[in-house]
C-alpha cells in the first residue's frame, strides 16, 4: 500500500536545496517518489499523511556507536554491569536510538560480542532498533589501558595473530572490522598521537575483510597512524585528530571517510571532573582541543568526506541523543544545516557501503525516513527535541 506524505519541506539528503510543499510516496519498503508536488499522481487508495509545516528527511545513519556502553561518567564503571544485563540494556538503548530517527548504526566495538547478539535479536524481530552493522571486538596491539574496557579489545601482535583475530570477528558475524591504528584518549596510558598496529598488520585485517567484501574502520588520531591505515586500505578514519594538509590530500585522493565524533570531547568538557569524568581523559582532551577544532574545520572546508558518528555510549554521550553531534557541528560553524544533514544520511551511507539502498530519499531507496516538527533550514535542534514520525523500511516505528 502506498503512503503519501504531503505538504512538508523535503530535504532529501543529496545536498540539493530543500523542496517546499513536497510529496514523498512510499510503497511497502521502498520510496517511489520524493520531490515537488503536482508532478506525480497520488494513487486513489493511498494513505495520505498531511505534514504541512514539517520537514521530512532520510533516516539518520550513525557510523560510530558503542551500544553496550551507557554514557557513564567514568567508562571504567561500565565494566561493573554484567554482560547479560548489558545486552538487555543495549536492546533498550537501540529502541531509543530508533525512536530518535536513527534508522541505521555502525557499532564500532562491543564487549564480548554484545553487538552481534543485539543485531541478531533486532533482525529476528525480538526487539526494535536501527539496522546494525557490528564489528565484534576491536583488533588492537597489546597496549596500555585496554583493560579499561574489559572484553572490548582482541589484542593481537604480528601478522599471523592479527589475521586470526580478524577471522574470529568474521566467524561470529562481524559486518566490518575495527582496528586501532593509534592510541586512545579514553584508555589510561594510551597516547593518541602514537602509532599502534603497523601498516602490515592493518593490511592483513583489510585483506581478511575484503575476502567477504567487507570494510575496515580505523581508530586513528596520530598523523602517521592515519597514513598507515589509509595505505593499508581502510575505508574510514575514526576521530582523525592530528590530520594535516598531507593527510587531507591523501583522504580526498582515496575517497577515505572521516568520522570525527566531535561531541565526545565536547561532552567531556561540558561535564568535567566535577561530574566524574576521569582527569586523565580531560587532560589529554584539553591539550589537543584547539588543534583538533582547526584540523576538523580544515578537513571539512577542503572537501574531505565527513560521515556522522557520535561514539554514543561514551561519557555523558547518551543513546538517542545522537543528533547532538550534527546540532553542535552546525552551531559551532563547522557545517551548514544542509551539509550536516547530508553528512548524517548520504555520506554516512556511502561510508558504510550502503548508498545504493539507504541514505537519501530517492526512488527505489529503502523507505527510512524521519518527519520533524518545524524547520531544519537554519538550525538542527528539532532533530533532538521535535521528532514526530520515524519510518524504517516502510514501517512506521514512531
Ligand atoms: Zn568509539
Amino acid at each position: 500500500m502506498v503512503v503519501a506524505f504531503k505538504g512538508a519541506t523535503l530535504i532529501d539528503g543529496t545536498g540539493k536545496a530543500p523542496v517546499k510543499d513536497a510529496l514523498v510516496m512510499i510503497d511497502e519498503n521502498l520510496v517511489t517518489y520524493a520531490g515537488p508536488s503536482g508532478i506525480k499522481e497520488v494513487p486513489e487508495k493511498a494513505e495520505i499523511i498531511n505534514i504541512n509545516g514539517k520537514t521530512i528527511i532520510p533516516g539518520l545513519i550513525d557510523a560510530h556507536i558503542h551500544l553496550d556502553m551507557h554514557g557513564m561518567a567514568d567508562t571504567f564503571e561500565e565494566n561493573l554491569v554484567e554482560d547479560k544485563l548489558r545486552t538487555v540494556r543495549a536492546a533498550r538503548e537501540m529502541h531509543k536510538t530508533l525512536l530518535a530517527g536513527i534508522t541505521t548504526v555502525r557499532n564500532c566495538g562491543s564487549v564480548n560480542y554484545i553487538d552481534i547478539a543485539v543485531k541478531e535479536a533486532i533482525a529476528a524481530g525480538w526487539c526494535e532498533g536501527p539496522r546494525i552493522l557490528a564489528s565484534g571486538k576491536i583488533i588492537s596491539m597489546t597496549a596500555a589501558g585496554n583493560e579499561y574496557f574489559l572484553g572490548m579489545y582482541r589484542e593481537a601482535d604480528g601478522c599471523d595473530e592479527v589475521r586470526k583475530a580478524a577471522r574470529e570477528q568474521l566467524k561470529v558475524g562481524a559486518d566490518f572490522l575495527k582496528l586501532m591504528a593509534t592510541g586512545a584518549y579514553m584508555n589510561p596510558g594510551g597516547v593518541p598521537g602514537a602509532s599502534q598496529l603497523n601498516r602490515d598488520e592493518m593490511a592483513v585485517v583489510v585483506e581478511e575483510a575484503a575476502k567477504l567484501g567487507l570494510r575496515v574502520a580505523a581508530h586513528a588520531h596520530g598523523k602517521q597512524g592515519i597514513i598507515d591505515a589509509i595505505e593499508a586500505g581502510v575505508a574510514t578514519i575514526e576521530h582523525g585528530t592530528f590530520l594535516d594538509d598531507d593527510v587531507i590530500e591523501l583522504m580526498i585522493k582515496r575517497d577515505i571517510f572521516l568520522v570525527p565524533t566531535y561531541i565526545v570531547g565536547y561532552l567531556m568538557k561540558e561535564n568535567g571532573e566535577e561530574n566524574g569524568v576521569p582527569e586523565f581523559m580531560l587532560e589529554k582532551s584539553r591539550k589537543t582541543e584547539k588543534v583538533w577544532q582547526e584540523n576538523l574545520r580544515r578537513a571539512i572546508d577542503a572537501g574531505v568526506l565527513v560521515a556522522f558518528g557520535t561514539d554514543a555510549g561514551t561519557n555523558y554521550n547518551y543513546h538517542g541523543n545522537n543528533a547532538l553531534e550534527l546540532v553542535i557541528l552546525v552551531e559551532e560553524g563547522f557545517m551548514t544545516p544542509l551539509q550536516a544533514i547530508s553528512s548524517g544520511t548520504k555520506v554516512s551511507a556511502e561510508a558504510l557501503g550502503l548508498s545504493s539502498e539507504i541514505g537519501t530519499l530517492e526512488e527505489n531507496k529503502i523507505a527510512d525516513l524521519v518527519v520533524v516538527g518545524g524547520s531544519l533550514e537554519n538550525k538542527l535542534r528539532p532533530l533532538l527535541d521535535n521528532v514526530d514520525m520515524v519510518y524504517q523500511g516502510g514501517k512506521r516505528v514512531r
